[in-house]
């Protein structure tokens, strides 16, 4: 596991340095409190898209040049927590013992507060707490990323990636394209054939959807019987027939299950940003539901999408 270190004396990185190396972590030393906050800035992205080489735990001095260990701390807080609470484990670790400075390192945003001179033996099993809630925070993290059911991602991870996206979107001018589906009238299939036949319906589907669909491209269960698919690099005219094939890729065949076989369609509305410019995730996922409703509204089994025809 990758530790980031900002202590300003030498002597006791150094000290820091060796330990750390000892008990198999890979650290990273700097002596300057603002250049630790770039670097940690920098390190953001890869801790938000689980890279392997990112730092989770920070050792943090307080009295640091550039910035002290307090105003680095609450600004790693901040940005984790702008990012999509990404997990980081941050120990403060210094001379200041009193009990108000105590309070003022865990007010910052410290998940641990070390005083100096530290016994390595109580660093290394603060060391080994510090991993072991990280790894129950990952574990906790991809438990609530899938849906239980139908195995596709939950509603929370599909806007996550939507807005990962639209980010990229803003930086690279990439267009989104983005359906939200409904299975029509299946509050029906469960009132006729009983809840367990109704969940064979939304596990079929979930398969049928993500099947039709590019490995790149997400989708995920928007809550009950409602999916949301986001396409990146897809305009108006790939989404509307990404919308059609969808549909079809659903009603073209029954869906077996223990009470037969059965004919389900869905409903399709879809969006794209190319037509909205600098448009916000909600805006998005709000234009594919009107557009949703607005094929509810004419019968069901349609696909319609809200978006406006480029004039030549
Ligand atoms: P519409 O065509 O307008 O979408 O009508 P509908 O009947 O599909 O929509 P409605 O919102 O009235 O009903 C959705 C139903 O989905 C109601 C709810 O009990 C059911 N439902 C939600 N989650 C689950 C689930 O996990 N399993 C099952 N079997 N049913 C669910
Ligand atoms: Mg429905």
């Amino acid at each position: 596991m990758k530790v980031l270190v900002a202590e300003d004396d030498i002597l006791s990185s150094k000290v820091m340095e060796e330990y750390l190396d000892k008990w198999g972590y890979e650290s990273t030393i700097i002596h300057d409190g603002k250049k630790a906050w770039e670097i940690f800035k920098n390190n953001v992205e890869n801790i938000r898209t689980h890279q392997s080489n990112c730092f989770r735990i920070a050792i943090l001095d307080w009295e640091m040049p550039g910035m002290d260990g307090i105003e680095l701390c609450k600004k790693m807080r901040q940005i984790s927590k702008e990012k999509n609470n990404i997990f980081v484990y941050i120990i403060l670790l210094t001379g200041k013992d009193r009990q108000e400075e105590i309070i003022k390192g865990l007010t910052a945003g410290a998940d641990d507060y070390i005083t100096k001179p530290f016994d390595n033996m109580e660093l290394r099993v603060r060391l080994k707490n510090a991993e072991r809630i990280i790894l129950t925070q990952d574990k906790e993290r991809e438990r609530a990323s899938t849906d239980n059911l139908t195995q596709l991602w939950s509603r929370n991870k599909l806007l996550d990636f939507l807005s990962e996206e639209m980010e990229r979107e803003g930086r690279y001018g990439e267009i989104i394209g983005l359906l939200m589906i409904d299975i029509d009238n299946f509050k029906k299939i469960n009132d006729t054939h009983g809840h367990l036949v109704g969940d064979q319906v939304l596990k079929k589907v979930a398969i049928r959807l993500k099947n039709s669909m590019r490995r790149y491209d997400k989708i995920g269960r928007y809550g009950g019987d409602e999916f949301i698919a986001v396409f990146p690099r897809c305009g108006n005219k790939q989404i509307k027939s990404v919308a059609e094939r969808l549909r079809e890729s659903i009603c073209s065949k029954k869906i077996n299950t223990e009470k037969g076989s059965l004919n389900i369609t869905v409903s399709v509305g879809a969006s794209c940003s190319e037509n909205f410019p600098s448009i916000s995730c909600e805006e998005l996922v709000k234009a594919s539901d009107d557009a949703l409703m607005d094929a509810k509204k004419q019968g069901r089994n349609k696909s319609v999408a809200l978006i406006k025809e480029k004039t030549a």
